[in-house]
C-alpha cells in the first residue's frame, strides 16, 4: 500500500490512533537511548576520576569495590553505541567490536592466567596501588560475561539477527538481576562479584541494548498494544513477582545458610524460565495476531477503498465526513465541498477505449491527491465523479484549490488519446459551503447543483455560491476568475 494511500485512510482519526497504539515501544526506545547516553557519560566521568586521581568517582563507597578502567571503557563504548540509531553504518560497529575484544582479553586472562589485559590497561599504576592497599579493583567474571553478551548482542543486531541479539541482551540482563536478587535475598555469592556501579550500568546497558531492536522480535511482542502483548506483560510481571516473593519468604524463613545459594539459584532460574516461556508464546501470539490484523485491514480496505484509484469510496467518505461535520460544529467552522466530474468522459472511452478512460480517472485522482492537504478528505464518489471535503479554509482557499485542479487537468496529456482540438480532458467543479450547522447531505446536494450549472455553462469551469465570492488577487488569476467562474444570481 502506498504511503499516500495510508495517509488518506488515516486522514482523520486513524493516524492518531495508530501512533498512540504502539507508544510503549516508542517510550522504550527513547528510554533506551537516554540510558545509553547516561551510561556513556557516567563511564566517562569514572575514567576522568582515574586520570585526575579522584577516587570517589570510580569507588563511590570507600573500601567498596571500584569500577575497573577497562570496565568503564567498555561501558563507555557500548553506551555510546546504544545511544542512537545506526542502521547499517559500519563505523559505529567498531565500538562493540572493540568492547568485545577487551572482554575476550579479560576472559583469556581468567582461563590462561596470562596478563594480556594488564599490559594495555590504562591507569595501571592506580590499580597496582589499590591492590597493594588491599582494595578491590578488577573486572570480575560476571561483569566480563555480561559486557561480552552485550557487545555480541550489538554485533548480531547489526547483522540482522534480531532474536539472537535480544536473547543475548536478555542473558546479559540476568547478571544485574542476579546481583539485585542477591542483595535482596542477602546472598553474597550473587551480589558480591559486581560493584553497585557496574550492576547499575549493566542494567541500564541491557535495557538500552534491547531498545535498539525493540521494533522487532521478542521485545515488539512483549510491548505490543494488542491482546498478545497485554497478556504477556501481565504474565511476565505476575510470574516474576510471585517467584521472587515466594523465594524471598522461603529463604528468610525455612532455608538454612548452607543451602540458600542453591535455593536462590533455583528461584532465579524459575523466574528466568517463566519469563522466557512467556516471551516465546508472546512472539507466537503476536505473529498470529498480526496476520489476523492484516486480513482485517485488507477486508476493511476492500470495503472502503476504490480499487482503481486507491481513493476512499463514497462509504468511507461519508464516514470521514461525519467526523468532520462534528468537528466543524464543535469549533463553529464552515465546511467546504468540491464536487468534480470529468467532461465528456464517454467520448474518451468511446474514442480511446476503456483502458485509457481508466488511466484518465487515475490521472485526475493523482491531481486531487496532490492538490488537497493531508487533512482534506478526497474520494471517488463513483464513475468519473470525485469529491473533496476541505477543512480549515475559506471562500478564496476553496476557490484556489478548485482552480488549481481545473488548470492541472486541462494541461494533462493522456497517453493514447489525442483530441482533434483543445485539451485532452477537462473537469467541471461545483463548490458548496455549509452554514453554521453543517449537514453533509445538504452539502452534497448543493455541490451537485453547482456542478450541474457548471456543465450547463459550457464545462471546464467552476461554480460556487454567489454569497461566497472569492477574493482573487493578481492579474492572471483575475483573468482566470472572470473567464472560468460563474456566479449564481
Ligand atoms: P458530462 O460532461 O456531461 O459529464 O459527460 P460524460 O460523457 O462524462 O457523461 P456521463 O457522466 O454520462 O458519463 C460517464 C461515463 O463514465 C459512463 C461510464 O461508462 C463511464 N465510466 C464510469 N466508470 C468508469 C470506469 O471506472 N472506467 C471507465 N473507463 N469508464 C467509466
Ligand atoms: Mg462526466
Ligand atoms: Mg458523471
Amino acid at each position: 500500500m502506498s504511503a499516500n494511500l495510508k495517509m488518506q485512510i488515516h486522514a482523520h482519526v486513524g493516524k492518531e490512533l495508530v501512533r498512540r497504539k504502539w507508544r510503549l515501544i516508542r517510550y522504550f526506545i527513547a528510554i533506551g537511548h537516554a540510558l545509553g547516553v547516561t551510561s556513556a557519560i557516567s563511564a566517562g566521568i569514572i575514567l576522568l576520576g582515574y586520570s585526575l586521581g579522584i577516587e570517589a568517582l570510580y569507588r563511590p563507597i570507600p573500601q567498596g569495590s571500584a569500577t575497573h578502567p577497562v570496565t568503564a571503557l567498555v561501558i563507555f563504548c557500548l553506551g555510546l553505541h546504544f545511544s542512537r540509531k545506526h542502521g547499517r553504518d559500519t563505523l559505529p560497529l567498531l565500538l562493540p567490536i572493540f568492547a568485545l575484544a577487551m572482554c575476550v582479553l579479560r576472559l583469556a586472562e581468567f582461563y590462561l592466567s596470562a596478563g594480556f589485559l594488564a599490559q594495555i590497561t590504562p591507569f595501571q599504576a592506580v590499580i597496582i596501588a589499590d591492590h597493594l592497599q588491599g582494595k578491590e579493583n578488577a573486572m570480575g567474571i560476571n561483569t566480563c560475561l555480561m559486557l561480552s553478551a552485550l557487545s555480541l548482542s550489538a554485533i548480531t543486531k547489526w547483522k540482522g539477527q534480531v532474536l539472537l541479539s535480544q536473547a543475548l541482551s536478555f542473558f546479559a540482563l540476568g547478571f544485574p538481576i542476579l546481583a539485585i536478587t542477591g542483595l535482596a535475598y542477602g546472598i553474597d555469592a550473587f551480589s558480591g562479584d559486581m560493584s553497585l556501579l557496574t550492576t547499575t550500568f549493566g542494567f541500564c546497558l541491557s535495557i538500552s541494548c534491547m531498545s535498539t531492536s525493540a521494533r522487532n522480535g521478542a521485545i515488539r511482542a512483549l510491548l505490543s498494544p494488542y491482546i498478545g502483548g497485554r497478556i504477556a506483560r501481565l504474565q511476565a510481571l505476575i510470574s516474576y513477582g510471585v517467584s521472587f516473593v515466594v523465594g524471598l519468604l522461603f529463604i528468610q524463613t525455612v532455608v538454612n545458610s548452607e543451602s540458600e545459594n542453591a535455593i536462590g539459584l533455583f528461584v532465579v532460574i524459575v523466574c528466568w524460565f517463566s519469563i522466557l516461556l512467556v516471551t516465546v508464546f508472546a512472539i507466537y501470539q503476536e505473529k498470529e495476531d498480526e496476520k489476523r490484523r492484516t486480513a482485517e485491514r485488507e477486508l476493511m480496505n476492500a470495503a472502503t477503498l476504490d480499487p482503481l484509484t486507491e481513493l476512499p469510496n463514497r462509504r468511507k467518505f461519508l464516514d470521514a465526513a461525519k467526523i468532520e461535520v462534528a468537528r466543524a460544529m464543535r469549533h463553529d467552522r464552515q465546511l467546504w465541498l468540491l464536487m468534480l466530474d470529468i467532461d465528456f468522459f464517454k467520448r474518451i472511452n468511446d474514442v480511446a477505449g476503456h483502458a485509457v478512460g481508466d488511466s484518465a480517472i487515475q490521472n485526475v485522482a493523482a491531481i486531487l491527491r496532490q492538490s488537497a492537504r493531508q487533512t482534506d478528505c478526497v474520494c471517488r464518489l463513483g464513475g468519473e465523479e470525485f469529491a473533496i471535503l476541505l477543512t480549515d479554509t475559506d471562500a478564496s482557499g476553496a476557490w484556489q484549490v478548485a482552480e488549481r485542479i481545473r488548470q492541472q487537468v486541462e494541461v494533462t496529456v493522456l497517453k493514447g488519446y489525442k483530441p482533434a482540438a483543445g485539451a485532452a480532458m477537462t473537469v467541471s467543479i461545483g463548490i458548496a459551503c455549509s452554514g453554521n450547522e453543517p449537514d453533509i447531505s445538504q452539502l452534497l446536494k448543493q455541490a451537485d447543483e453547482h456542478l450541474y450549472q457548471a456543465k450547463a455553462a459550457g464545462r471546464n469551469c467552476i461554480v460556487q455560491p454567489k454569497e461566497q465570492e472569492p477574493v482573487v488577487e493578481g492579474g492572471d488569476n483575475i483573468y482566470a476568475y472572470k473567464r472560468k467562474a460563474i456566479h449564481l444570481e
